[in-house]
């Protein structure tokens, strides 16, 4: 991963190499850092005669410059004179006229290479104990500002991770674990927002509570496991054909499942319960030795344009009616 740099850290760097070649009187202060395979001019001295500017990079593998072996030594180097020196009369740097060098490894917090901080001299220079000891002591500021952004990273992702978590979470919570549609609280809270959205728009809004016919005798003829196949079943219909964007299904309870219809008229949630009673009636809800077990629904349906002045709870309360209704006059029946 590329871990960006803050602008702010940016400027005190830059500040710190302007500060070293100063104090250093020695033309070039650099931060190197390690870009993939290359090493590259991260910040660069505001410095007459400097002739390293930021972005230029090499190859670092086998580049010969000071800073390769640094970072590879993970030790600060320092050549006085590179000309009177036979490991480092040829090295690059040479060209540019920078003959000596004095740099220290600089590491992110896990000890891996950041690059290197540096000055270089057109002149010999042996660098004196004091100089040495201050770009010590910037080398451990700038890796102590790399621990800093390597822990607003840590942070960020354990924040990103958070954020997943709390999601999957909220749909747990959401959902009802057997039929996999919404549960009655996610369920309510939906209701309440479209109705004040449909009271707003002034659109027509259907609820359609339906309930399972005689379901106590399938659970005790077949079992409970048996049950909860019917009702994942049941409600695998429910969502195949209440699937138009902004319907919502969910298990309202027991064998009773509500589905909200926004935008949708008191006709179209008619045709549509009608339909859902029949595919329900059609399915086959599991298979037995003696052959294929179906069951049929009620359906109690409730249908307005809301108003601010009623509440969804009467609006609930008349499917509820309704659904009471089909039940009274022999199931398997839609009634408003
Ligand atoms: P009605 O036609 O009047 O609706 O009759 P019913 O038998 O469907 O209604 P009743 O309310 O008497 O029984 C509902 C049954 O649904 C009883 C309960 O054990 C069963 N039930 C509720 N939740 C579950 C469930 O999660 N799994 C299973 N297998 N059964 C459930
Ligand atoms: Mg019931
Ligand atoms: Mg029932």
């Amino acid at each position: 991963m590329r871990i960006d740099v803050p602008d702010d850290v940016l400027e005190k760097w830059q500040n710190i190499v302007d500060t070293m070649a100063k104090l250093i009187a020695a033309p070039a202060s650099l931060i190197m850092r390690v870009v993939d395979n290359d090493i590259q001019v991260f910040v660069s001295s505001k410095t007459a005669g400097n002739p390293y500017r930021v972005g230029d990079r090499e190859r670092l593998h086998q580049s010969g410059l000071y800073c390769e072996t640094v970072i590879r030594s993970d030790h600060h180097l320092l050549v006085p004179n590179a000309l009177e020196d036979d490991d480092w009369k040829n090295n690059p740097d040479i060209k540019l006229n920078m003959i000596s060098y004095l740099g220290f490894p600089i590491r992110w917090p896990d000890r891996t290479p950041f690059g290197t901080i540096c000055v270089l001299d057109n002149k010999t220079n042996a660098y004196s104990d004091l100089h040495e000891n201050l770009l010590m002591q910037f080398r451990d500021v700038i890796e102590q500002h790399l621990q800093l952004i390597h822990m607003n990273v840590q942070l960020g992702i354990a924040k990103a991770e958070m954020e997943v978590l709390n999601h999957q979470l909220q749909i747990l919570a959401s959902t009802d674990s057997l039929t996999g549609t919404l549960n009655r609280r996610r369920f309510d809270e939906i209701f309440e927002t479209e109705w004040r959205r449909a009271a707003r728009e002034k659109t027509a809004l259907s609820l359609l509570l339906i309930d399972v016919d005689h379901f106590k005798h399938i659970n005790d003829d077949f079992g409970h496991l048996r049950g909860d196949d019917a009702l994942k079943m049941v409600a695998l219909v429910l969502r195949t054909m209440a699937a138009r964007a902004g319907d919502v299904v969910a298990r309202y309870g027991g064998e009773e499942f509500a589905v909200l219809l926004p935008n949708t008229s008191s006709e179209h949630a008619q045709q549509l319960a009608e339909s859902i009673r029949r595919a329900i009636a059609r399915t086959v809800l599991f298979k037995v030795e003696g052959g294929d077990i179906t069951s049929t629904v009620c359906i109690g349906i409730a249908s307005q344009v809301p108003s601010h002045a009623g509440d969804p709870h009467s609006m609930l309360q008349a499917a509820d009616t309704a659904l009471y209704r089909a039940k009274l006059s022999g199931r398997n029946r839609v009634e408003i």
